[in-house]
């Protein structure tokens, strides 16, 4: 059995790592299109959240295994089409995530600016997209439309002083820029209130407890306790997340010199400016029924940038049924066709944690272990041959592993690691070590 695995984040990781056990004859290829593995764990999650980037370890370890091969810097869609791929092998895996930002949909949003959450933590974590996006910071304020954990990663992000980022893989342009950047004031808008927004607890009492920076919380806004339709656990987060919000009406501002304003009820209806973001329009609610529905009162609030964080959304590949309205591969329990499936947030949308894509990587696994194998696939072999017939030069899970020690080594000890953040000085790195190497 011949598999190919587009996508090398969590979700190729787990459907590979499941393979293994469930058709352990097979020969398992992940093809990513960045020489680097993990998605978003390494261009997403947040550089001072190097114990959630932990779990890249026991993905290493499944990339280690013989039956599997690593095919880095290799694009479906650019380098092979996906049609060509089901022609070479038995079964075909998208796991290629969910890349694009859902769009604000309000006038002004195509003003200097304006970002949306991928392309921005995209740049701080050094994502090749992303590192020439030179955000706007020349302002006091920054806008960030969004309650959810994103939205506060993007917020701490933007207040933690250098000390407080010094031991994180925060690439050095960035770290740069935002301590160079006259920003003091986050505001995080959601249109409806504090029992609705999706924040885990962690993420949110982290806010708390920032060296230099206060949160603030309008404690009208809050209300007695959370009402409404949900699972208990849910509601069990969501008091937790009264709580906090709660404890930080109490707290003092201790001569801190920034705030991040959790502004709740708040529905962004314009971007104000001339070519440049000056202020965001927003619109006050009621939430009725759960949904937020405006009161027509308005304020503006200056900022020199608004960020978008409210959803992700995944990119149309020729050859997969796209639904436009989730932004998701139509498949029914991940199976799209005959031998191709999908995993992960190109299969379910963008919701829940790492260890959430797991059930869609055992649910492929399973799909392709009862499947015929057609005989004779060529696999890697063809892969291989096309790639070389392109003139494609693909990263191999070695050549992975000595930029990751490169990284780790320009970190100096004190940074986890200090990133390469262009392909080119990936692929140069790789260069100048390969001679010491052989
Ligand atoms: C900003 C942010 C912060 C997060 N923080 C946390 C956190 O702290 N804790 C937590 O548990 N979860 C967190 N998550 C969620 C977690 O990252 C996701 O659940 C998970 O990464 C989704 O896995 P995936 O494999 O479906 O997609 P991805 O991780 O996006 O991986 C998809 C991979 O496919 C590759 N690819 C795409 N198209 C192609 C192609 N055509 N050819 C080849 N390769 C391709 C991409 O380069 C990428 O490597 C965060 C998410 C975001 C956006």
């Amino acid at each position: 059995m011949k598999v190919a695995i587009v996508g090398a984040g969590p979700s190729g990781f787990y459907t590979a790592d499941a393979l293994t056990k469930d058709v352990p004859d097979a020969q398992i290829d992940i093809i990513e299109r960045l020489p680097t593995p993990y998605g978003l764990i390494r261009g997403g999650v947040a550089p001072d959240h190097q114990t959630t980037k932990r779990v890249t370890r026991n993905f290493e370890r499944t990339a280690l295994k013989p039956q599997i091969r690593f095919y880095g810097n290799v694009e479906i869609g650019r380098d092979l089409s996906l049609a060509e791929l089901r022609e070479i092998y038995d079964a075909v895996v998208l796991a290629i995530g969910a890349p694009l930002d859902r769009s604000l949909g309000i006038p002004g949003a195509d003003k200097e600016g304006v970002y949306g959450a991928a392309a921005f933590v995209g740049w701080y974590n050094g994502h090749p997209d992303f590192r020439q996006l030179m955000p706007r910071l020349d302002g006091s304020g920054v806008a960030v439309v969004g309650v959810g954990n994103v939205a506060v990663d993007i917020a701490r992000v933007l207040v933690k002083t250098p000390a407080e980022m010094a031991t994180t893989d925060l690439v050095h342009y960035a770290a740069d820029a935002i301590a160079a950047s006259a920003v003091t004031v986050v505001h995080m808008f959601g249109r409806r209130g504090p029992s609705e927004a999706e924040f885990t607890n962690v993420e949110l009492r982290e806010m708390g407890r920032l060296e230099d920076c206060h949160p603030v919380v309008d404690p009208q806004q809050l209300p007695e306790s959370v009402t409404g339709e949900m699972s208990d656990r849910d509601r069990r987060v969501r008091e937790r997340n009264l709580q906090t919000l709660r404890e930080f009406v109490e707290l003092a501002p201790a001569n801190k010199r920034k705030r991040v304003h959790f502004a709740f009820y708040a529905r962004p209806v314009e971007i104000l400016g001339g070519d440049r973001v000056e202020a965001l329009r927003v619109e006050r609610t009621e939430v009725v029924d759960g949904r937020a529905t405006g009161t027509g009162e308005l304020r503006d609030v200056p900022c020199c940038a608004v960020i978008g964080a409210i959803g992700y959304r995944g990119e149309p590949l020729e050859g997969m049924p796209f639904d436009q309205r989730h932004g998701i591969a139509v498949s029914e329990d991940g199976r799209i066709d005959e031998g191709l499936f999908a995993a992960g947030w190109i299969r379910r949308g963008p919701t829940g944690v790492i260890g959430t894509n797991k059930p869609d990587g055992h649910a492929a696994s399973e799909q392709i272990a009862a499947l015929q194998p057609t005989v004779g696939k060529p696999g890697r072999s063809k892969l291989e041959q096309r790639l070389r017939e392109r003139g494609r030069r693909w990263v191999s899970f070695a050549d992975w592993q000595l930029i990751d020690r490169l990284e780790v080594e320009r970190g100096k000890g004190e940074a986890p690691r200090c990133k390469f953040v262009t392909i080119d000085e990936m692929l140069g790195a790789l260069d100048q070590e390969m001679p010491k190497a052989s």
